[in-house]
C-alpha cells in the first residue's frame, strides 16, 4: 500500500528486511557518521527526481527531490526509516540541506531535458521549522545555484508534528518573503488538516493517496475531492495528488478538476540521468471536459 506516512515507532520496529539498513540496529550511528563528513555523496546519499504532471496534456511541469542514502555499511536504507532517524537525532537538516542544493543545482539540467522551466519541489521536515538555520539555507541555495526563487517550492513533510501553528505560519511567511511556495505534504493523512490550512499560508497542497483511493469507495472519494478542491480554489491552492498508480485513479482525479498529479503511472523516482519525458498513452488522459477545470 502506498503511505508514506507510518514513521516513528513503526519505522524502528522495521529495522530488519530489504532497505532498512538489514541487521544493523546501529542505524543512528552509521547515519551520523555518514552526514558528519560535510559530504553526504560521499557517504551514499545521492537525489532522486520524479515529474509532477497536468493531468490535462501529460506535461511534467515539476519535480520532487527525493533523498536515497545507501550506507556503505548498512546497504540501500528506505527514506521512511532514515528520514525517521534523522528527525529523531537532529540529523533531518543536514539531510534536508544535502538535497536542497543539489536539487536547486539539477534545476537548469531538469529544465533542459524538459525544454523549459519547471518547478523544484524539496522536502523540508516540519520538525526543522522550530529550528534554527531553514531560511539561511533556503537563501544560501538560491544564491549559490542562481534559481530563481519562484521556481522553488518547499513540501513541509510529517505536518502531524507541528505542534506550534503559529510558529510554522510565522517560518513559513518569512520562507515565501524570498520567493519561495509552501506546499503541506501528504494533506488529509493527518487529523488536524483542515486546521492547518485556516492557519498557515500555503500555495499547494498535496493531496495524500490514501485519500483518493478510488478503487475502495469511488463515490465517496470523488466527493471528497470535489470539496478539498472547492476549498483550495477559495484559497487560491493549486492541488497535486499524490500516489497515482492507476489509469482509473488519474481519471478519477482529472474528471473532479484536480490540475496535477504525480505517481508510478507518470514515472518513478530515479537519478537525474535515467529521467525521461513522460509519454502518458492516450488511454490514461482524462475526458476533455475536464480540461477547462485545470490550470
Ligand atoms: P513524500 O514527500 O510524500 O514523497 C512521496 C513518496 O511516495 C516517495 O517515497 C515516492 O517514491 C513515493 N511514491 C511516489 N509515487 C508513488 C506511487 O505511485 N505509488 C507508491 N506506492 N509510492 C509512490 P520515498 O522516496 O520513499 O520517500 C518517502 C518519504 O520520505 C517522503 O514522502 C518524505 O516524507 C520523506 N523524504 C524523502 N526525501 C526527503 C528529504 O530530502 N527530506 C525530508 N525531510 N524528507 C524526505
Ligand atoms: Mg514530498
Ligand atoms: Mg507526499
Ligand atoms: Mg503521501
Amino acid at each position: 500500500m502506498y503511505s508514506s506516512k507510518r514513521r516513528g515507532k513503526g519505522a524502528m520496529a522495521r529495522y530488519t528486511g530489504r532497505g532498512d539498513g538489514g541487521p544493523h540496529a546501529d542505524l543512528p550511528h552509521l547515519l551520523a557518521q555518514a552526514l558528519a563528513s560535510g559530504r553526504p555523496e560521499a557517504a551514499g546519499f545521492e537525489v532522486f527526481y520524479q515529474p509532477i504532471v497536468r493531468f490535462t496534456d501529460g506535461a511534467t511541469v515539476a519535480v520532487e527531490a527525493l533523498a536515497r542514502w545507501t550506507s556503505p555499511v548498512a546497504g540501500p536504507v528506505h527514506p521512511d526509516v532514515f528520514v525517521s532517524v534523522a528527525e529523531r537525532t537532529g540529523l533531518v537538516a543536514a539531510i534536508d540541506d544535502f538535497v536542497l542544493d543539489q536539487a536547486c543545482t539539477d534545476a537548469a539540467a531538469l529544465a533542459m531535458l524538459y525544454g523549459r522551466p519547471i518547478d523544484m519541489h524539496v522536502n523540508v521536515s516540519a520538525v526543522r521549522l522550530g529550528q534554527a538555520g531553514l531560511e539561511e539555507s533556503v537563501a544560501g541555495a538560491l544564491a549559490r545555484t542562481g534559481l530563481p526563487p519562484s521556481r522553488l517550492v518547499l513540501e513541509i513533510t510529517e505536518t502531524s508534528r507541528i505542534k506550534d501553528l503559529a510558529l510554522a505560519a510565522d517560518v513559513a511567511t518569512r520562507l515565501r518573503a524570498h520567493g519561495v511556495r509552501i506546499a503541506l505534504d501528504d494533506f488529509g493523512s493527518g487529523f488536524n488538516a483542515l486546521a492547518q490550512l485556516h492557519s498557515l499560508p500555503v500555495d499547494i497542497v498535496k493531496l495524500d493517496a490514501t485519500l483518493t483511493d478510488v478503487d475502495i469507495a469511488p463515490d465517496r472519494v470523488e466527493a471528497l475531492c470535489r470539496s478539498v478542491l472547492a476549498i483550495c480554489t477559495d484559497l487560491d491552492i493549486v492541488v497535486v495528488a499524490e500516489g497515482i498508480e492507476t489509469p482509473s485513479r488519474a481519471h478519477a482525479l482529472a474528471t473532479v478538476g484536480c490540475p496535477l498529479g504525480q505517481g508510478y503511472l507518470f514515472g518513478q523516482p530515479g537519478p537525474l540521468h535515467r529521467l525521461q519525458r513522460p509519454v502518458i498513452p492516450a488511454q490514461h488522459r482524462p475526458p476533455s471536459s475536464a480540461a477547462h477545470l485545470a490550470s
